[in-house]
C-alpha cells in the first residue's frame, strides 16, 4: 500500500462562498491547531473539541496564582463553589436553565448513575426504566447495572438506527410502572435530534420522569430545559464545550425535585456544612447535594474559554452555522458519495439533525486509518460508519469539503 502525504486542495467556489458569507468564520483562528499544516481537516469536534487559544495561559494562571499563590485559601475564594457557579454558567449559555439546578463534577457515566438512581428513588412503587437499544453504550450499561442492583426492569425500545427516539416509539411502552425514560437528545451515531419537548410532555402524562443525555447537543443545539419541563439531564463538556480530554460532565435536576432528591453517592462535599466534619450525612438544601467528593477544579478550566466564545457568538448563531454545515455535508454526500454506494445514516430534515452527519460504507473500516495518516480526521463508528462531526466555531466549509473529497478519493482508489 502506498502512503499519501497531505496535499492541500483549493476549496471549490461553493465552499469558498459559504466560508466568505459565514459571520462566524473568524472564530476558527481562535482554536489551537487550526493553523497546523499536518491537519487538513478536523471533523471530529463532536468527540473531542479543539482547545481554545488562551487555555494554556489560563492553566498557567491557575498554577501560578490561585494554586501556587493562594494555596488552600483558594478553596474559599472560588474553588468550593466552582461546581455550582460553572454549572450555572453552562445552564445560562447553553441549557435554557435558571441558576441553582446544574452542577459540574464527575464523568457523564457517573452522573448518569446518580440521576437514574435519583429518579427511581423519586418514583417509589414504579419499577421500569425505558431506554432505546441504540443509545450510547455507557447509558445502556449504567441502566443495566442499576437494574441488576435494584431489581428495576428495563423496557428496551427499538428505534430507527438512522434516526432516533420519537413520540410514536415511546407512546406504546409508557405506563403506570414507568419510573424513568433515559434518552439521548442527539443520537451519538445517527445525529438524530429528538423532539425533547414533546417526549418530555408525553412521559409526564404517564407520571414518569425523563432523563435527557445532552452529550451530543450541548454547545451546538439550543436547549430549553426549564421551558420543556425536563426533570433530569446530564452532558459532556469535552465535545462541543471543548473542555479537554476527560473534562467533568454536568448534571441538571429540576428545581422542584431537589429538596426531596436522594442521590446514591453521599459525600462530604454535598452536605450543608462540609467543614463541620459532621457525624452524619445532612444533604445541602440546593443542587449542592449532588456533589459527592472534592471537585476536579483543574479539569474545569479549559471549558470556560469555550463558554466565553459561545456567549460571545450566541448559541442561536452557533446553531445556524451548524445547520448550514450539516446541510453542506448532505449536498456533498449527494454529489460525491452517494454515487459510490455510500449510504446516509442521518435525517435529512434539519429540524431532526444535530451537529454531525454519519455515512456508511463497508470500506470505511480500512479507509479511516488512511485518512488519519493523511491528516483528515473524522471518526469511525462500527460497523461501517464515518461520522463527520462539525463543531461550528472551529470548522470551515472548505475543511468539510476537503474531508468528503478525501473519503471519495480513498473509495475510488479501492475501485
Ligand atoms: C460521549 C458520550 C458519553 C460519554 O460518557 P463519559 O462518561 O464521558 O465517557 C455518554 N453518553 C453519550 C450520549 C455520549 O455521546
Amino acid at each position: 500500500m502506498t502512503t499519501t502525504t497531505p496535499t492541500p486542495v483549493a476549496p471549490s467556489a461553493r465552499a469558498g462562498e459559504l466560508d466568505r458569507a459565514d459571520p462566524l468564520a473568524g472564530y476558527r483562528d481562535r482554536f489551537v491547531g487550526s493553523d497546523d499544516p499536518g491537519v487538513l481537516a478536523y471533523v471530529d469536534g463532536n468527540s473531542l473539541g479543539r482547545p481554545v487559544r488562551g487555555v494554556a495561559e489560563r492553566m498557567a494562571e491557575l498554577v501560578e496564582t490561585a494554586w501556587g499563590g493562594r494555596l488552600i485559601r483558594h478553596w474559599d475564594e472560588g474553588w468550593f463553589d466552582l461546581p455550582l457557579t460553572l454549572g450555572d454558567r453552562i445552564a445560562a449559555s447553553c441549557l435554557g436553565a435558571a441558576p441553582g439546578q446544574t452542577v459540574v463534577g464527575e464523568s457523564t457515566t457517573v452522573s448518569l448513575y446518580k440521576l437514574v438512581r435519583t429518579a427511581l428513588a423519586a418514583r417509589p412503587g414504579r419499577h421500569e426504566i425505558v431506554i432505546d437499544r441504540h443509545n450510547f453504550p455507557t447509558d445502556r450499561f449504567v441502566v443495566e447495572g442499576i437494574a441488576a442492583e435494584t431489581g428495576a426492569r428495563i423496557r428496551w425500545i427499538d428505534v430507527d438506527p438512522a434516526g432516533g427516539p420519537t413520540v410514536d416509539d415511546l407512546a406504546p411502552v409508557l405506563g403506570e410502572d414507568t419510573a424513568v425514560v433515559v434518552l439521548s437528545h442527539v443520537a451519538y451515531r445517527s445525529g438524530h435530534l429528538a423532539d425533547a419537548r414533546a417526549i418530555t410532555e408525553l412521559v409526564h402524562q404517564h407520571g414518569a420522569l425523563v432523563l435527557w443525555d445532552l452529550c451530543h447537543s450541548v454547545g451546538v443545539v439550543p436547549i430549553e430545559l426549564d421551558a420543556w419541563g425536563v426533570d433530569l439531564a446530564v452532558g459532556c463538556t469535552y465535545k462541543y464545550l471543548n473542555g479537554g480530554p476527560g473534562a467533568p460532565a454536568f448534571l441538571y435536576v429540576r428545581r422542584e425535585m431537589i429538596p426531596d432528591a436522594r442521590q446514591p453517592i453521599q459525600g462530604w462535599m454535598g452536605v450543608k456544612d462540609s467543614f463541620r466534619m459532621g457525624e452524619s450525612y445532612d444533604p445541602a438544601d440546593g443542587i449542592r447535594r449532588f456533589v459527592s467528593g472534592t471537585p476536579p477544579v483543574v479539569g474545569m478550566q479549559p471549558m470556560q474559554a469555550m463558554l466565553d466564545l459561545i456567549e460571545e457568538a450566541g448559541i442561536d448563531a452557533v446553531r445556524e452555522k451548524s445547520v448550514a454545515l450539516t446541510g453542506f455535508a448532505l449536498e456533498l454526500y449527494d454529489e460525491v458519495l452517494a454515487p459510490l454506494g455510500v449510504t446516509l445514516s442521518t435525517p435529512r430534515d434539519p429540524a431532526q439533525r444535530g451537529g454531525h452527519v454519519t455515512v456508511d460504507h463497508p470500506a470505511f473500516v480500512e479507509i479511516v486509518p488512511e485518512l488519519w495518516r493523511r491528516g483528515v480526521i473524522p471518526d469511525f463508528r462500527p460497523p461501517t460508519g464515518i461520522r463527520l462531526g462539525l463543531s461550528p466555531l472551529s470548522t470551515s466549509f472548505a475543511e468539510l469539503e476537503l474531508a468528503v473529497g478525501a473519503v471519495r478519493d480513498e473509495l475510488v482508489a479501492r475501485g
